[in-house]
């Protein structure tokens, strides 16, 4: 029997939101847990309530949380972390970008890179990640194979791109098309309950609307989750503007093509219109906020409260590497800080907190990827995707000297851990880390 078989129970503190973005504080709880799924939960056990052969029980310094969902992470560019910032968003796809992504038609340094992504994120907590792979389908096969080997929930996106480039970074349609068909197989085929393909347009300006067009169509045969960039910079949206003159914004253009649908996650949207913002909610699509990656491309500020207000899903990405961290914890602290500069340009501006951006890396990330249903929280039924974060793990780091309550070592941890906090993380109840 597999240990995901046999029933566990974690017995301890445990913080987690509801669907409102509220934070669920639980003091003393056990969580029971059979195949991979939460069977049971209890506040305040009382001791002769536990049995079994499998009990966890978290030390006084530690709690339990859901896994972290990383909703925009470009595995291929995890080379260039932390390199190439002086660049803005179009000069930095042709200086830094195309070039590294180009080498992927290398299996072995592919699954080099890979298998170096899937640990690091794993470490840092990411239980679920939305992976933009590679152009070339072998390479986003490795990327599927990899995650699955470790055990990472992960959908996996083959990107496409049928624009011609002087450098040959292209598909041409019929290619592209034949081999968007292939890796949707391929990655079936792989046969993992952890793992789904997302058709994946690289942006507008990569694309032709004949091949958008197929891309949508092969979607909704399909019922595929779909992923692409919108409004990230104001260079490249007015491109946008110029290579379909006909369509009235940026979201009409993939609108057009029927890419934006319920299960559709668009990255960054810094400046998406009031008529984008309500299309894109008609449509049920959700919007991945990548702070770190528009502070170091200078590509903006991101109005989430704007977006929230509008009852717009929301999801966190690390949008590696044009994000320098594949902590999902630092893209918290990003958001935060944005949000915060935000709050002292604008008049009547609420920043973000902690619990906003705890919800956005968990619950608020699994709605936006329509995954709400399977993880997120702590509730009866859910996949048990969660991490143990011991707030004494690194003596030090985050000091108790004033003997803080359970909430406030919380705090302590999304503005001050890191991945040393974070001791033990569970996918489908295997413990990974
Ligand atoms: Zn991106």
């Amino acid at each position: 029997m597999s240990a995901s078989e046999k029933e566990q129970i974690f017995i301890g503190s445990f913080i987690h939101t509801n669907d409102r973005g509220q934070l669920i504080i639980v003091d003393h709880g056990a969580i029971h847990v059979k195949e991979g799924k939460i069977c049971n939960i209890v506040i305040n056990p009382k001791s002769n309530d536990i049995n079994g052969e499998n009990v966890t029980v978290l030390k006084n310094s530690e709690f339990l949380i859901p896994g972290f969902i990383d909703c925009h992470i470009h595995a291929v560019q995890f080379p260039n972390l932390g390199v190439g910032y002086d660049k803005k968003l179009l000069e930095w796809l042709d200086t830094y970008t195309f070039p590294l992504e180009k080498t992927y038609t290398d299996k072995k340094f592919a699954k080099r890179v890979f298998n170096v992504v899937v640990d690091q994120t794993l470490m840092q907590g990411t239980t679920t990640a939305c992976y933009f792979a590679s152009l070339y389908s072998e390479a986003s096969v490795i990327l599927g194979q990899v995650v699955v080997s470790k055990g990472q929930r992960a959908l996996i996106g083959k990107l496409s791109m049928d624009a011609i480039r002087d450098d040959n970074y292209f598909e041409s349609i019929e290619t592209s098309v034949k081999n968007i068909k292939k890796f949707v197989e391929d990655i079936e085929v792989l046969n993992s309950p952890l793992i789904k393909p997302i058709i994946t347009p690289r942006f507008a300006l990569s694309c032709s609307m004949a091949l958008m067009k197929e891309l949508g169509k092969l979607a909704e045969e399909k019922s595929l989750h779909i992923q692409t960039h919108i409004s990230e910079n104001i260079d490249e949206i007015k491109a946008v503007k110029e290579k379909f003159p006909e369509y009235s914004s940026y979201a009409a253009v993939y609108d057009e093509a029927r890419l934006i649908t319920n299960k559709t996650v668009l990255a960054h949207g810094i400046y998406l219109t009031d008529a984008e913002i309500a299309l894109i909610k008609k449509r049920a699509a959700s919007v991945i906020h990548c702070p770190s990656s528009n502070t170091c491309l200078k590509s903006g500020l991101c109005d989430v409260q704007k977006l929230k207000k509008e009852g717009i899903k929301i999801g966190l990405g690390t949008d590696v590497s044009g994000g320098p961290s594949c902590s999902i914890l630092d893209a918290m602290r990003s958001a935060l800080d944005v949000s915060s500069h935000l709050s002292m340009i604008k008049d009547n501006y609420e920043a973000l907190n902690y619990e906003d951006v705890f919800y956005l890396a968990t619950l608020g990330g699994a709605a936006a990827l329509a995954m709400d249903n399977q993880v997120g929280n702590f509730e009866i039924g859910k996949e048990f995707d969660a991490l143990v974060v011991d707030t004494n793990a690194s003596p030090g780091l985050l000091n108790d000297l004033q003997n803080n309550t359970l909430e406030e070592r919380f705090q302590k941890f999304i503005y001050s851990g890191d991945d040393r906090n974070i001791v033990q993380v569970y996918v489908n109840g295997r413990k990974i880390k």
